[in-house]
């Protein structure tokens, strides 16, 4: 995988010697590292889409010791948790942030504290299925905060995001830019699962 995005890689050259992917090498992101329990294909889908859509809050028990044993490093030297945010529009028809409720169950687990709310959208962005990595980064950048009330809880903290699925990063990187704006030491990310580059085929 690639030492920095955590992207799966089809055999050990693909990333050189160096072991960074292409994506990477093109637009380094602006979270440390990143790493996931799972590649995203059909059998992670079916425990990351019930959890997201279906109220599905116990398959977060599932994940979340999956996501322990694969962020074990990046656990190691954090302080504090925080999820991905929704917008609250999208959090009002969902009921629940998912992203959140992984981090409270690998906060429990790993017994480090955790701030549900710490992370803000301040616009509602398009979705991103359908866009390049380019348009993704174009339209999350900037539409991620630090709430006013959390800032001093982030100053000074090596930061560990939590969020369900990553595709190219952009989201991390944007909650990433966030967080070390508000004075945090390190970012990095935990996912549940990452969808496989393309290009790494
Ligand atoms: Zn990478």
């Amino acid at each position: 995988m690639c030492a920095r995005c955590g992207v799966p890689f089809a055999s050990a050259d693909q990333g050189g010697p160096a072991a960074i992917c292409p994506g990477c090498q093109e637009c380094p992101p602006v979270f440390r590292a990143a790493r996931a329990a799972l590649r995203y294909d059909e059998q992670a889908r079916r425990l990351i889409l019930p959890l997201k859509h279906a109220d599905r809050v116990e398959l977060a028990a599932i994940l979340a010791p999956m996501m322990v044993r694969a962020g074990a490093v990046l656990l190691e030297k954090a302080d504090l948790l925080v999820p991905v945010p929704l917008h609250r529009r999208r959090l009002f028809h969902r009921k629940y942030n998912q992203a959140a409720i992984l981090a409270l169950a690998i906060g429990r687990l790993a017994k480090l504290p955790v701030q549900p709310d710490a992370l803000i959208r301040t616009r509602r962005t398009a979705p991103l299925e359908e866009k390049s990595p380019e348009e993704r980064a174009t339209e999350v950048a900037g539409s991620i905060a630090v709430r006013a009330s959390r800032r001093e809880a982030i100053a000074g903290r090596s930061v560990l995001l939590i969020d369900d699925v990553m595709t190219s990063g952009a989201t991390g990187s944007a909650c990433a830019a966030a967080l070390l704006a508000a004075g945090a030491t390190a970012v990095d990310v935990l996912l549940a699962a990452r969808v496989p580059d393309p290009r790494l085929r």
